[in-house]
């Protein structure tokens, strides 16, 4: 059988994708999510020999810029037909995640955007798996309203969580460790942006997910030490603050303005 670009495509259109999907609410937008699982199995049914590649960077599989976030790159071949897709790594608003915590600040609110974790980066790969099978038509009506503004509000600042002025060195992800198993996602290190190496009898994910649950940032272990310490002078020199501050607390702080009046002496 002859299959061109218009056959994949306008087969894989056809497939109903109902029931496989799952809509979830993010920043006050429901967004419908395709299995990647099922997605997957349809077009190999269709197509045995479709395959489909994580792009990486030295090993690594995603690109990171500190002042843009993260972003993933998938590649899928369908009867000899390549398109490539990408996504940045985004929380539930819907902003990008980056290594570090920022805060976002709109019109009508603000909040803070949580640094990404390898979980957040995989989660990300298989949905640009998801989005590049829709390339080749595969419920590809779901990201129709997906260019539609997602909210009323437009960012009016973004700065950083409270950044320490250390000597992180500022470098992209470029000198790498080597290439693992295909399989192994590397997690990084979000102070020197390096490969988070194994210590002593933990390997480097489970460093990451401890420092991440000790100090909300997926650090090495040595930049792990480092933070620790800093934190640890900093809450000690807000303590000798706080002290010296509630030193003399007036006993009626009530002013002039807001001082009921007197009560009248009845007799
Ligand atoms: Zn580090």
């Amino acid at each position: 059988m002859a299959n061109t670009k218009s056959d994949v495509f306008s087969t894989l259109d056809k497939i109903n994708v109902n029931g496989h999907t799952e809509v979830k609410e993010a920043g006050g937008v429901k967004l419908t999510y395709l299995s990647w699982a099922w997605g997957w199995k349809e077009v190999k049914k269709v197509y045995p020999d479709a395959n489909y590649e994580i792009v990486k960077f030295d090993g690594i599989p995603y690109a990171y810029d500190p002042n843009t976030g993260y972003m993933v790159y998938t590649k899928v071949t369908i009867e000899g037909i390549t398109h490539e897709m990408w996504l940045p790594v985004m929380d539930s608003n819907n902003r990008a995640m980056k290594a570090e915590p920022y805060e976002v600040k709109t019109k009508y609110r603000s909040f803070t955007v949580a640094p990404a974790t390898m979980f957040d980066i995989n989660k990300t790969i298989m949905r640009c798996l998801v989005k590049n099978l829709a390339m080749f038509g595969l419920g590809l009506y779901i990201y129709a309203g997906e260019d539609l503004p997602d909210s009323g509000d437009e960012v009016v600042e973004t700065t950083p969580v409270k950044q320490e002025k250390k000597s992180t060195p500022k470098s992209a992800p470029k000198e790498k460790a080597e290439p693992k198993n295909e399989d192994d996602v590397v997690p990084m290190c979000a102070h020197c942006f390096k490969p988070i190496p194994a210590h002593d009898n933990y390997t480097p994910q489970q460093v990451a997910n401890l420092t991440m649950h000790n100090l909300k940032k997926q650090l090495c272990w040595d930049c792990a030490h480092d933070y620790q310490e800093k934190i640890k002078a900093e809450k000690e020199k807000k303590q000798a603050e706080d002290a010296q501050a509630n030193a003399p607390a007036p006993e009626y702080a009530i002013d002039e303005q807001t001082r009921l009046p007197f009560p009248m002496d009845e007799n």
